[in-house]
C-alpha cells in the first residue's frame, strides 16, 4: 500500500484540517475555563509543594495535560463550535481521559462504535466531520473516511506523526520495524498501518526473545506463534529479522526503549559487524518530550521520602501506567485512579486499580499523623481533576 500517496492525497483533498480554527489565544482561554486550577498554579509557584496541617504533598515537576493532548482537545471542541450543526464523530475518545471525553459526548461528539475491535463506519454519512485523536488514526481508516468525503479534523500529535515517518523510512530502505509498544494501543495499530514488515516487541524479555531468533537460537514455529498477533501479514523471521529498525509507541518507558534499541544494536553488532552494521541497523530517537519529562520528573519524586502516592491518569492510559510502574518499581505504596471520585472523604477510602488488575477498594488509606503524599498525573489529565484530587485529601486530614 502506497501510504504516502494516500495521505498527500487526502490532506490535498480541501476536506481536511490539522491546524484547527481559532487563534491561540482564542483556544488558551477556552481551555482555561474548562480544565485549568488556581490552586495547582499556586502550588506550581510554591516549588510544586503545598501543606496544610498534618498533610504534605509534593507534586511532580512535569504532570499533567501535555501540548499534543492540549492542542487535541482545544481542536475537538473548535471544532463543534465551526461546525454547530453538522454531525461530529471521533474514530476514537479524543485522549484517555473519562471527564474529557464525557465533555464531548455532552457536545454530542459522538465516538465511532466498534466491536471486537472493529469500527462501524455505517453511522458515518457522507459529508460529516470526522476528528481523528491525538494518537492518530490508521491509514485504512483516514482513506475510508477521505471516500466517504468526510471533513477530516487531524488532531495527530506531531511525534506521533514522527514515528509514521520513521516506519516509513524503514520501509523505503527495506528493513523492518521492530515497533517498541503495546499491540493493541490505538497509536501503535495505526504506526502499523504506516509500517511495511513490521514487529511490535511489548518489553525487554520479548526483545530478547527476538534477539535469541536473530542469533539462531530459536524455533520458527513458537516465534510465529508468539508473535502471531504482533508482526505483519507475511512475516519470515528468517528474512524480515535480517535488516531492522527501532521505533515505538510515543508514550512507552523511555529507559526501556533506549534499552531495547541498545540492546538490538549490540545484537546486530555481534552478527554482522561494525563494517556491515549500517546495513543491518537503523535507530531513531521517538520518544516524545512530553513522555520523557513526566517520567523523569517521576524519577525525582520517589526521592522524595513520600508515604504514598497517587498516580491520576485514565486506566487505559498508557504513559500514566508507565508512571505507576515507576512508584512500584520503587517501592511506594502508591495508588491508579482515574477521577477524584475514586476517594471518599467520609470513608477515608480509595478505589484504586494496581497493574494487571481490577479496581480494589483501599479503606483508611490516609494513615493517622503527618503525611507526605506525592501526586503525578499522566499526559490526558487535567489540572483541575489533580485539584479535585488534591481537596479531598486536605478534607481527609483536616
Ligand atoms: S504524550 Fe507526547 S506524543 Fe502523546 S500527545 Fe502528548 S506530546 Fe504528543
Amino acid at each position: 500500500m502506497d501510504t504516502q500517496a494516500i495521505k498527500h492525497s487526502i490532506q490535498h483533498s480541501g476536506r481536511y484540517n490539522r491546524k484547527g480554527f481559532e487563534s491561540p489565544t482564542q483556544r488558551a482561554k477556552a481551555l482555561g475555563e474548562s480544565y485549568q486550577s488556581d490552586l495547582i498554579a499556586s502550588i506550581r509557584e510554591n516549588d510544586f509543594t503545598f501543606e496544610e496541617g498534618r498533610l504534605k504533598i509534593k507534586l511532580a515537576k512535569s504532570f499533567g495535560f501535555c501540548w499534543g493532548v492540549e492542542r487535541a482537545v482545544a481542536m475537538a471542541y473548535e471544532t463543534r463550535r465551526h461546525y454547530p450543526n453538522e454531525d461530529i464523530w471521533m474514530t476514537n475518545e479524543i485522549i484517555h481521559n473519562p471527564s474529557v471525553n464525557n465533555h464531548l459526548s455532552r457536545m454530542n461528539v459522538k465516538i465511532i462504535s466498534a466491536k471486537n475491535g472493529i469500527k462501524d463506519f455505517s453511522s458515518v454519512s457522507t459529508g460529516d466531520v470526522v476528528i481523528l485523536p491525538a494518537f492518530g488514526a490508521t491509514v485504512q481508516e483516514m482513506q475510508l473516511l477521505h471516500e466517504k468525503k468526510c471533513q477530516i479534523i487531524d488532531t495527530t500529535c506531531p511525534w506521533v506523526s514522527k514515528v509514521w515517518h520513521t516506519v516509513e523510512k524503514h520501509k523505503k530502505h527495506t528493513f523492518t520495524s521492530i515497533i517498541h509498544g503495546k499491540y493493541k494501543h490505538e497509536e501503535t495499530l495505526a504506526t502499523r498501518s504506516f509500517a511495511g514488515n513490521y514487529l511490535v516487541v511489548f518489553d525487554l524479555a520479548e526483545a530478547e526473545y527476538v534477539s535469541n531468533y536473530i542469533q539462531g537460537n530459536g524455533d520458527k514455529n513458537k516465534f510465529m506463534n508468539k508473535f502471531a498477533k504482533a508482526c505483519s501479514d507475511g512475516f519470515d523471521p528468517d528474512i524480515h529479522l535480517e535488516r531492522i529498525g527501532v521505533a515505538n509507541q510515543t508514550t512507552m518507558l523511555k529507559s526501556e526503549t533506549e534499552e531495547i534499541g541498545k540492546f538490538f544494536e549490540k545484537t546486530m553488532l555481534a552478527k554482522y559487524g561494525p563494517a556491515n552494521i549500517n546495513n543491518h541497523f537503523l535507530a531513531f530517537n521517538t520518544i516524545c518530550d512530553a513522555t520523557e519529562e513526566r517520567q523523569d520528573a517521576m524519577f525525582s519524586l520517589v526521592n522524595e521520602d513520600l508515604d504514598i502516592l497517587v498516580v491520576i491518569g485514565g486506566f487505559n492510559s498508557s504513559n500514566t501506567t508507565h508512571l505507576q510502574e515507576i512508584a512500584i518499581t520503587n517501592n511506594i505504596e502508591s495508588f491508579h485512579i482515574d477521577i477524584s471520585d475514586r476517594i471518599s472523604v467520609e470513608n477515608n477510602s480509595i478505589c484504586h486499580k494496581p497493574l494487571e488488575s481490577d479496581l480494589v477498594l483501599k479503606k483508611n488509606f490516609i494513615p493517622d499523623g503527618k503525611i507526605k503524599v506525592g501526586i503525578t498525573s499522566g499526559a490526558s489529565t487535567p489540572d483541575k481533576i489533580v485539584a479535585d484530587v488534591i481537596e479531598k485529601l486536605v478534607a481527609i486530614t483536616k
